[in-house]
């Protein structure tokens, strides 16, 4: 079976976990995680680069850091991981969801004005498959209306738009490296920060409320409890494996950007047959390989693709389902349709893409989808 995902080891992940060890720290912020931090900062000229447990997490720090409260409107797309929404729900605000543009599973930027009310507070994008969403425009109508934007850039990792590092766009900015991810930890995350004035707030959430990271810089003489925060930090440990990993980012992401040219040329000729549709990277954008996806003509299609690729040993999965049509948030939406957001929901195929998967496997892959169609003909 070629699964969908698997984790890997590129470089010094176990030797440098037991130097985390040795150096007889490994609770958050030690010597890796500061390794960490100095990498992004210096490669993407990130202001501040803050290693949480997970995307997730830092969301969820974001959400807190704009002040979010009960009655703020957050606009976001509906085709999105539920975290995205989850952080901003956690501090009482309403969603407000935006549709998918037709050629791209990215937040309809022409359609974001017309879902701000005065109670909007921010504008979450979500950089889908690591393709830059049309942030000139967000960011235009963004300051016309005085509205915070933070990037969901979990899938974002060494991309850019117009030439800027995906994850410094927007006022803040969080990343995953779960292992599904293009560098991975297991489970880990980051917050950037690209407006100097959350700086301080954020080491103050991220440690418990408390102003123990001023404390260990000698800043102060004794350290307590200043604000709301909760552990966010990740072990050392986590930062030593994915330290090892950025070590090798180029190597990786130039490996991902093979194997996903690979499948563009296995499948092609399917698009051009109208029979599926392929990722559409725009002008503006970089692809960071980190997702190789389909589009089906519909659920039923996909259904027996899905099918047909186990079958032949291959799993291939899809998502995400529209959040608007969530049984949690069904009912709070306003009702408004979201075509293309249910029709990602149904249509859309993620295959196989890791790190150590072989140009053989990915033809054969294109090889077993080909015969799909062919023994497919409507
Ligand atoms: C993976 C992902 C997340 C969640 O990341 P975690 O690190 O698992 O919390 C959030 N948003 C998007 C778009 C993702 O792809």
């Amino acid at each position: 079976m070629i699964p969908f995902n698997k984790p890997f080891l590129v470089g010094k992940e176990t030797e440098y976990i037991r130097q985390a060890v040795e150096s007889g720290k490994i609770s958050g912020d030690g010597i890796f995680t500061k390794r960490c931090h100095e990498f992004f900062e210096k490669r993407y000229g990130f202001k501040k680069a803050l290693l949480t447990t997970s995307c997730t997490d830092a969301l969820e720090m974001a959400a807190i850091l704009i002040d979010t409260k009960p009655g703020d409107e957050i606009i976001l797309p509906s085709f999105t991981f539920v975290s995205t929404a989850n952080a901003f729900v956690l501090r009482g605000a309403k969603l407000v969801f935006a549709d998918c543009e037709s050629d791209t599973p990215n937040i309809d930027a022409d359609q974001i004005e017309s879902l701000i009310s005065s109670k909007t507070k921010a504008i979450v994008v979500v950089h889908y498959a690591g393709i830059a969403c049309d942030m000139d425009k967000i960011l235009d109508i963004a300051q016309r209306h005085r509205l915070y934007v933070i990037e969901d850039a979990a899938q974002a990792v060494d991309s850019f738009y117009k030439g800027r590092p995906l994850g410094s766009l927007g006022q803040l900015a969080a990343f995953s490296f779960h292992e599904t991810k293009n560098v991975i930890s297991g489970e880990g995350g980051m917050l950037v920060i690209n407006d100097e004035h959350f700086v301080k707030r954020a080491e103050i959430i991220r440690e418990k409320g408390t102003n123990r990271s001023a404390f260990f810089r000698g800043e102060i003489d004794k350290y307590g409890w200043v604000d709301i925060g909760s552990s966010f930090l990740p072990s050392d440990i986590i930062a030593a494996f994915l330290y090892a990993q950025l070590e090798h980012l180029d190597e990786i992401q130039n490996k991902r950007k093979l194997l996903w040219n690979s499948y563009k040329q296995g499948l092609k000729h399917l698009e051009v047959a109208g029979k599926i549709r392929l990722p559409h990277i725009p002008d503006f954008a970089t692809n960071n390989a980190h997702m190789f996806y389909i589009v089906c003509r519909d659920i039923k299609k996909r259904t027996q693709l899905i099918v047909h690729l186990r079958n032949n040993g291959v799993h291939a999965v899809f998502h995400y389902l529209s959040l608007h049509k969530s049984p949690y948030y069904k009912d709070k939406h306003d009702g408004k349709n979201l075509f293309f957001s249910d029709h990602y929901t149904d249509c859309l195929v993620r295959l196989p893409m890791y790190y150590e998967l072989s140009h053989e496997q990915v033809s054969n892959i294109c090889n077993h989808i080909t015969e799909f169609y062919k023994n497919n003909e409507s």
